[in-house]
């Protein structure tokens, strides 16, 4: 069983060619809706009066949304702009609304998840979730500019309270203040964590375990819309792949993080959760088949 808590959004996007204002987002809403394309996952999140009903619907249809709370207030918002290359994100504004003060509860039926992921959010609210489950076996965080920047010490905390760190590489070097990717992963790994997974956007991952590199190119893809998301549904993908094969060895991990790739190439064809609510699970196998055939000489 796996369990996905962290952020439920209203985004505003603003790429070049188009600006998308108040639709669904949140870092754990694509990791979810990701992982559910290996198994089902249930969400913990906070949501306000004005989370519209169409999107509660959505969340409906790709998860066990028991643990979604809708609390007084309004919904976290974020909004951020991409420039020409769509490589490099400004953020605009970051509203936490109902997240501020959220006191999340694990429902009784969530409790016994043996994977679970900490999508971006609060990390001393996801330090203190992941206590409330009973029988972890492999947990996943990952954390943004905003709470590196605002709450350092307890992202690190929570780095150490968790099997595997999933951090992009700007926000790697931003945390330990390093520009080298391999310095940076050590460091991680001194604070507790035994996995450390970088995303470089169009250049995949690295996977670190021990004295063990393991890199996976992205998927190469010619149309990039919007790349919002493309970390969570990376995530998502690897931790919902893992709790499907309900494993934790090295090998498997190191498909996962192909998967990852492989969902977050999804992510960024279309604006939004657009790229991925619309998949089928035989979309996944081809483009996982292709990735092979590419890696392969
Ligand atoms: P990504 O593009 O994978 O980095 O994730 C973007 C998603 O993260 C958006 O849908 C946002 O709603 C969400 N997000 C942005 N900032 C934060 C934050 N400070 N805490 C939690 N989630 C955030």
């Amino acid at each position: 069983m796996l369990t996905v808590f962290g952020s439920v959004a209203l985004d505003t996007i603003r790429t070049p060619s188009r600006i998308i204002k108040n639709v669904l987002g949140g870092a754990a809403t694509f990791a979810a809706i990701s992982a559910s394309f290996f198994t089902k996952p249930s969400l913990i999140a906070v949501v306000g009066h004005d989370f519209p009903r169409k999107y509660q619907n959505v969340l409906n249809s790709f998860v066990d949304a028991t643990g979604i709370v809708h609390a007084k207030g309004k919904t976290f918002r974020y909004d951020g702009s991409y420039d020409n290359t769509l490589s490099f994100r400004t953020t605009n504004k970051t509203e936490l609304n109902v997240l501020r003060d959220f006191k999340p509860i694990v429902p009784e039926k969530y409790r016994k998840s043996e994977f679970v992921y900490l999508a971006n959010n609060d990390p001393s609210q996801n330090a203190r979730i992941i206590k409330e489950f009973d029988k972890v076996k492999f947990s996943m965080c990952d954390t943004i500019d905003f709470w590196i920047s605002t709450k350092r010490n307890d992202v690190i905390k929570m780095m150490g309270v968790v099997d595997s760190v999933v951090i992009n590489d700007e926000e790697a070097k931003m945390l330990t203040k390093t520009h080298n990717l391999i310095k940076a992963a050590r460091k991680i790994m001194e604070w507790g964590t035994k996995y450390v997974i970088i995303k470089k956007g169009e250049h995949g991952s690295l996977l670190f375990y021990d004295d063990i590199v393991f890199p996976s190119p992205a998927f190469s893809l010619e149309n990039i819309v919007d790349p919002t998301g493309a970390g969570d549904s990376f995530a998502g993908g690897m931790i919902g792949y893992l709790a499907s094969k309900n494993s934790t060895k090295l090998s498997t991990i190191k498909e996962a993080a192909v998967y990852g790739n492989v969902m977050g190439s999804f992510a960024v064809e279309r604006y939004g959760i657009h790229g991925l609510v619309g998949l089928k699970k035989s979309h996944i196998q081809k483009r996982f088949k292709r990735y092979r055939q590419m890696v392969h000489f």
